[in-house]
């Protein structure tokens, strides 16, 4: 089942919730949500995407509106919190106060060792006992990575550090980071994957531990799915900066995961001032289930005629790739 492009435009709503704290250096989240049989499904590719980079986004988004759902295998999904690459202690401290329970978290480095190796300090001193993760989006050299994971480990995180995400671009920097790298720290892949032509093309054997899945840059669900039996790898789900509709389509990919050891990323929404709907961190964890949309946010979050303009041809531009596909 699918979607005709005029069903797409004709449910399409466009909004912009504005955020709590900036993050991936922005102050509001500009999405789409398209409605299908199944329901609403999200279409968030960020505004600087061209239409290549977007159409697995809005395959997502089709997906997810118009197919039903197999049963769950867990109804709790672990998360994690996210902290974005800030430097104000205060802010910190507040941020971590969004996540409730959770015993992991995210942080963004990446802006020079000396304020990363603050940063992360002063969330072990928040939460000590936390689990670590830190997220480079790929901008150290192999070097640098070598160096600064090893002070990293040393200094600050210790055996807390559950994982790097990302620390160097190509997979063939990756392969070198692993021999290289003394300390016992495991290496997750995230825009290696994403960001590949062909993610089931690439052979990531001996580059990464662990691989991130974020359902709509990869293209939905079964996706997702078929890329984690293929790299048979340990997966972390993770969001996308969605809404409720696009978190509740990550939790449900984790819920289908065969196996699902670590907490997911899938608790951004902490990050908006609203979301479009009540999604919320319970000891640490998010359910899976479908999660409403409030009519009356998605009136009050909606973005101008001149902007819905903008995605509707957008989704035009992309429909061309997608039907010559
Ligand atoms: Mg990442």
């Amino acid at each position: 089942m699918s979607l005709t492009l005029d069903e797409v435009l004709s449910s399409l709503q466009v909004v912009a919730l504005p955020m709590k704290t900036r993050f991936r250096g922005l102050q509001t989240r500009e999405t789409a949500l398209i409605k299908g049989a199944a329901g609403w499904g999200e279409f968030a590719a960020f505004t600087e995407y061209d239409a290549a980079e977007s159409l697995p986004w809005l395959n997502s988004a089709i997906e997810c509106a118009t197919q039903s759902l197999d049963r769950p295998l867990r109804e709790l999904i672990p998360v994690n919190a996210t902290v974005p690459a800030s430097d104000d202690e205060a802010e910190i401290e507040k941020i971590l106060s969004w996540y409730p329970g959770v015993n992991t978290v995210k942080i963004k480095v990446g802006t020079g060792i000396k304020e990363d190796l603050v940063r992360i300090a002063r969330v072990r001193k928040y939460l000590p006992k936390a689990k670590l993760r830190v997220d480079v989006n790929g901008t150290w050299s192999v070097d640098e990575a070598v160096f600064n994971i090893r002070t990293i480990y040393g200094e600050v995180a210790g055996e807390y550090l559950e994982y790097v995400e990302q620390p160097v671009a190509s997979i063939e920097e990756l392969r070198e980071l692993k021999q290289r790298l003394i300390v016992d720290v495991k290496i997750a892949g995230d825009e290696v994957l994403r960001k590949a032509k062909d993610p089931f093309a690439i052979d990531l054997t001996d580059a990464i531990d662990i691989l991130m899945l974020k359902v709509s840059p990869l293209g939905g669900l079964q996706r997702s799915l078929q890329l984690a039996t293929h790299h048979r790898l340990p997966t972390v789900v993770s969001s996308a900066l969605e809404s409720v509709v696009g978190l509740s389509y990550g939790l449900q990919l984790a819920a289908q995961l065969p196996e699902l050891e670590y907490a997911c990323g899938l608790a951004t929404n902490s990050l908006f001032v609203e979301d479009l709907g009540e999604l919320a961190i319970v000891d640490g964890a998010m359910r899976v289930g479908t999660h409403l949309v409030e009519p009356e946010r998605l009136e009050r979050f909606k973005v101008s005629p001149e902007r819905l303009e903008w995605w509707r041809n957008r989704i035009k531009e992309i429909w061309r790739l997608r039907e010559a596909q």
